[in-house]
């Protein structure tokens, strides 16, 4: 089997994954700015890492997940002027800047469990590390990479380069196109060149959030907190560091200036970036109306939505496309994704309950299908493999219904577990429910109900057997409301979500 592959944007292919300290993983990934409710765009991308966090620990690594919050420093804009995000909302909220942080940390805690995504090992914040990045800002200013100008301190690029960096090389941007594309700086910039970034920035006075620091009351550019936070609890260079598509430039391309200015090393081996959403075709934006939030996705309250959408039906469809792939929000394709989704959810109650018999009576016995057998091996092994190319999801998921159709087979008593042998048998069981619950993390919903089904379940059962029809076709009907469908079979009463 081909080992784990992963498309380093930086190299701009596939590459074998090696990590640096096997079986140990370091893996940054850049959190949200706790300003505001985390949009879908941002959930597509730790979901994403999580995905690939549950598969590197599913075959075997040893992962250190460090996520940020960032609290502090990233200005509207995303630029090096402007007001604090997070100072604006306290501004406009009257209230102070760490209740802005701590309501939407909480909310992105509630979000992320939503979507039944693992917590990272570490969560750190920028104002948690404001000694080690006022520490950076020094370091960089002894050794000529940076200058200080009216209070603020700015990362010198034309210097970076000058001694072999290569800003520009993430992205892909040249220097001079780059130099091309920005405003001529104006005589009161503090910048020697424009694409000079700030490392630290001196506070004005309506400015909330400050610290002291040798230049100064001020607060850390908004590059700087992932380098200072990423090196140290994964070293100076590490394994896997990932974002969304929009973090590559600047962001990024600042990270690797930094921590190379900073350790004479690049920091980061396998750069990886997810790919946007879009809305019916069009990019997802708060300005074009169409962006909604986790919240009205699961409440279905948004205009463009024709229904509400569970979190594991969306988890599910994100997995459907590759990370790498724009992926487009429609109310059918989220439908179609509600189906499948539920599909494989029945299967993953079905196959967890049933266990090998080998045939009832000798006679009855089916001999082993080997034809049955062997597609059941390559679908396992096959999942393996699209998870090995860079995390093809899409290609893993489409396994995952060459194994269904078999539980289902198994369910409606059309094939004998014995046609599978036991080995197989146990194969498809184990492999079914780790891929789904281990590597790609869906997990059944609605469970709490199931007591309730189950109950009704044993009265529709007796009611039939004393010929209550008008009893039995109410439950009938209620079990439709959900969605779901009452099966009779031969040797007993179930239920599945409908076809
Ligand atoms: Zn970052």
């Amino acid at each position: 089997m081909q080992p784990l592959h992963i498309y380093n944007t930086l190299a701009r292919k596939k590459e074998l994954f090696e990590p640096l300290n096997a079986p140990y993983v370091g893996m940054y990934v850049c959190g949200p700015t706790v300003y505001n409710y985390v949009h879908l765009g941002n959930v597509r991308t730790f979901l994403t890492f999580d995905t690939l966090y549950r598969y590197l620990t599913f075959i075997g690594y040893k992962v250190r997940y460090v996520r940020n919050l960032t609290d502090v420093g990233h200005l509207v804009g995303d630029g090096d002027d402007g007001e604090d995000k997070i100072g604006r909302m306290a501004k406009l909220e009257k209230v102070e800047p760490m209740e802005i942080v701590q309501r939407f940390t909480n909310d992105f805690h509630t979000v992320m469990a939503q979507f039944n995504t693992f917590p990272p090992s570490i969560e750190p914040t920028a104002t948690g590390h404001m000694v080690e990045q006022i520490e950076a800002v020094e370091k960089l200013l002894d050794k000529g990479l940076a200058y200080e100008s009216n209070g603020s301190v700015y990362f010198d690029i034309e210097t970076y380069n000058q001694r072999g960096g290569n800003y520009g090389k993430l992205s892909g941007r040249i220097l001079d196109d780059l130099l091309n594309d920005t405003r001529e700086l104006d005589g009161q910039s503090e910048k020697r060149s424009p694409l000079d970034f700030a490392i630290w920035k001196r506070a004005s006075p309506e400015h909330l959030m400050r610290w002291n620091s040798p230049w100064g009351e001020g607060f850390p550019g908004w590059h700087l907190e992932c380098t200072c936070m990423s090196t140290k609890y994964l070293g100076k260079q590490f394994d896997i560091h990932g974002g969304g598509m929009d973090l590559k430039f600047p962001h990024h391309e600042c990270e690797i200036a930094q921590g190379d200015g900073l350790s004479g090393i690049d920091p980061v081996r396998y750069w990886m970036h997810s790919n946007m959403l879009t809305v019916n075709g069009q990019k997802m934006s708060k300005s074009l109306g169409n962006s909604f939030l986790p919240s009205e996705l699961f409440a279905g309250s948004h205009y463009l939505l024709e229904q509400a959408y569970s979190p594991m039906t969306v988890r599910f469809f994100m997995l459907q496309s590759h990370y790498r792939s724009t992926l487009d929000f429609s109310n059918e394709a989220l439908k179609a994704a509600q189906k499948g989704y539920r599909r494989l959810a029945n299967g993953l109650r079905v196959i967890q309950t049933m266990t090998y018999q080998p045939g009832e009576d000798a006679a009855s016995t089916e001999l082993a299908d080997e034809k049955k057998q062997q597609e059941i091996r390559q679908a396992v092994q096959q999942f393996y493999e699209a998870m090995n190319d860079d995390l093809n999801t899409a290609v893993g998921i489409a396994q995952l219904f060459t194994l269904l159709k078999y539980i289902n087979m198994l369910y409606l008593h059309q094939i004998e577990a014995s046609v599978l042998g036991e080995d197989v048998f146990n194969l498809l069981k184990e492999s079914f429910i780790t891929f789904m619950h281990d590597v790609l993390g869906l997990r059944e919903e609605g469970s709490d109900n199931q007591p309730v089904l189950e109950g009704l379940l044993t009265l529709y059962r007796e009611y039939k057997e004393q010929k209550q029809y008008d009893k039995v076709d109410q439950i009938r009907s209620y079990f439709k409301a959900q969605g779901l469908a009452i099966k009779d079979m031969k040797h007993q009463i179930d239920w599945a979500y409908e076809e």
